[in-house]
């Protein structure tokens, strides 16, 4: 079109309906159906890239694009036969000669004859091309919104779920603390309580040969087996309480753990029974482990009875060890705090009837048992649990019902490459031995300071005794001849047995000491760790115990410098 003339205001209404139809991006047309005939704007045949278009009704048609002519052409027919007079629909025009394909919204009036049918049809084809990509991309980018949110929402779902975990971990962790202080506590005063039942039992038995032959003799004699039974029941049990409470003082030091594990499992054998075999794969080149040989083993005892007891039909306990490394993502998805690094795993798998997720939550808690009565004491996992977190390790647990249940130790690896043999259990030999010594007993428990004083007295020695550590050192001031000093590590009244000792050591360089406790966090074990030097009978002891320690300690070359108490 020629718009040279527009800016002279000279335009026609011709002129001006082509303009607007160029601006407005659409074109008109009239079509006269009973004559055949049709009249077409310019920019209506631009718009559907037709040049020549005869007025018959099959060639407009053939302008729609393929897909969408029948359902024009149906609306048309139906638009005819029931007279409608406006009519109004979007189709895609075949024709345009290059690029997408164009888009139009038609709007068209239909007049009738006074037959009723169709005559003329005058209307309006407008281009709404870009209005129709707008939509599509619209509509693309509400599904990619859509399917951001919903993975948003899931990272969100996953999220919340880790948090839940941790938090979960978190409080398991904190009654796992609380339920040690307390079982420690109880444990702590428990074993003053055992001592002295275990050293009454003890000075009875010492009588029972001067009673030979009276009539009460046989009976009194049971009756100290029955109570030693009972006594040794207990002692076992609160030590498993302070393992559990990681009070227990550990000796840990470098361990050839393949070799632990191959002695353990001559023991196990027995234990397990004959309807289980027992396999050990133990791994090559493995690392030395820094652990506590003795309380290893019970764990290792307190995993393969489970076992045993997960297995009433018989079946399979596999015993491997490997080396391992904890990487930091290990270590960030537990809720204790375990440094990663090297380990040595120690994995014990029954082929059991498996743990069920309830169960599996609170295995590791004191007490609690799925066994009846008489059966479990539910201490043994609390032993495991205990013990490897006080040696700076890792225990996990995995179980499917029916299947089994694998319990993995991980202890840190020794930096020692010179693995100590584990130890031999102590001679009973020089346990008679007796001495002459004066022993200095320092005990602020009552009972049990009168009970040590006395299989002391029994041992041979002499003896002299105070309640606290002020006493003590008025004692030492006062009695020249004291070789040796036996304390408490915890007493009251602000001052502990490593203070006493250190302050008595000043008065008297060449004095021996020994220690005792129930247990303890403080001066004399260090994060469960015995200090050099350091001599301790845990308690409770027996006549035969002490009597030998005393004897070790005092027979030692030299007394063993202490450090400055901390
Ligand atoms: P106890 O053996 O005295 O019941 P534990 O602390 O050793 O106490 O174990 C606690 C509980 O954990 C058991 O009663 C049992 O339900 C479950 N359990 C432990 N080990 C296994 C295992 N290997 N297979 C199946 N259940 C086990
Ligand atoms: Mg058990």
């Amino acid at each position: 079109m020629d718009t040279s003339d527009t800016g002279r205001g000279t335009t026609t209404a011709a002129e001006l309906l082509e303009l607007t139809q160029e601006v407005g991006r659409f074109g008109v047309f009239e079509w006269n159906a009973r004559q055949g005939w049709a009249r077409l704007s310019r920019a209506f045949i631009t718009l559907h890239g037709v040049d020549c278009f005869e007025g018959a009704y099959e060639s407009w048609l053939s302008c729609v694009f393929r897909e969408d002519r029948p359902r024009i052409s149906h609306l048309i027919q139906r638009a005819f036969a029931e007279g409608v007079r406006e009519i109004q629909a979007e189709f895609r025009v075949a024709n345009a000669v290059q690029g997408p394909l164009k888009w139009v919204e038609a709007r068209h009036l239909i007049f009738y004859g006074v037959d009723g049918r169709a005559e003329r049809v005058i209307g309006v084809n407008v281009d709404i091309t870009e209005r129709k990509q707008a939509t599509v991309q619209l509509r693309a980018f509400a599904e990619t919104l859509e399917e951001a949110v919903s993975v948003r929402t899931r990272e969100l779902e996953a999220q919340n779920e880790a948090r839940q975990k941790a938090e979960e971990a978190l409080r398991q962790a904190q009654k796992m603390e609380a339920v040690g202080q307390l079982t420690g506590g109880i444990a702590h005063d428990f074993n003053n309580l055992l001592t002295v039942v275990l050293g009454g039992l003890d000075i009875i038995g010492r009588q029972l040969p001067a009673l030979v032959g009276s009539p009460g003799a046989a009976r009194i004699s049971h009756g100290r087996e029955m109570s030693l039974k009972g006594v040794h029941r207990a002692v076992n049990l609160t030590s498993r309480l302070l393992a559990f409470s990681r009070q227990q003082p550990l000796a840990p030091r470098a361990l050839d753990i393949n070799r632990l594990v191959a002695e353990s499992c001559e023991f196990l054998i027995r234990t397990l029974g004959e309807a289980v075999s027992l396999e050990t794969v133990l791994a090559a080149g493995l690392w030395p482990a820094h652990a506590d040989a003795q309380e290893l083993e019970n764990a290792i005892l307190n995993l393969a009875v489970n076992a045993r007891d997960a297995m009433p039909r018989g079946g399979k306990l596999t015993v491997e060890t490997a080396n391992c490394y904890l990487d930091e993502a290990y270590v960030a998805g537990i809720a204790e705090p375990v440094a990663r690094g090297q380990y040595v795993l120690i994995a014990m798998t029954d082929t059991g009837v498996g743990i069920e997720k309830a169960v599996l939550e609170r295995v590791f808690d004191p007490f609690f048992t799925t066994k009846e009565v008489g059966k479990g004491t539910g201490l043994g996992l609390s032993q495991v649990y205990g013990f490897v977190r006080q040696s700076s390790g890792h225990v996990r647990i995995y179980s499917e019902i029916g299947e089994g249940t694998s319990v993995k130790i991980y202890l840190p690896r020794s930096p020692d490459a010179n693995v100590t043999l584990v130890e031999s259990k102590p001679s009973t030999e020089s346990a008679t031995a007796i001495g002459l010594e004066t022993v200095l007993v320092v005990e602020d428990d009552d009972a049990l300071r009168a009970y040590t004083v006395e299989i002391l007295g029994e041992l041979g020695y002499v003896v002299v005794e105070a309640s606290n550590s002020a006493t003590a050192l008025e004692v030492l001031d006062r009695v020249q001849e004291v070789d040796l000093l036996f304390t408490d590590v915890v007493m009251p009244g602000g001052s502990n047995g490593r203070q006493l000792a250190t302050e008595a050591q000043k008065r008297r360089a060449d004095l021996r000491v020994l220690f005792t406790t129930g247990y303890s966090r403080n001066a004399i074990v260090h994060h469960g760790r015995l200090d050099e030097g350091v001599q301790l009978i845990s308690k409770p002891f027996t006549i035969q115990g002490l009597g030998q320690k005393i004897r070790e300690v005092l027979d030692a070359p030299a007394p063993p410098p202490l450090n400055k108490p901390t």
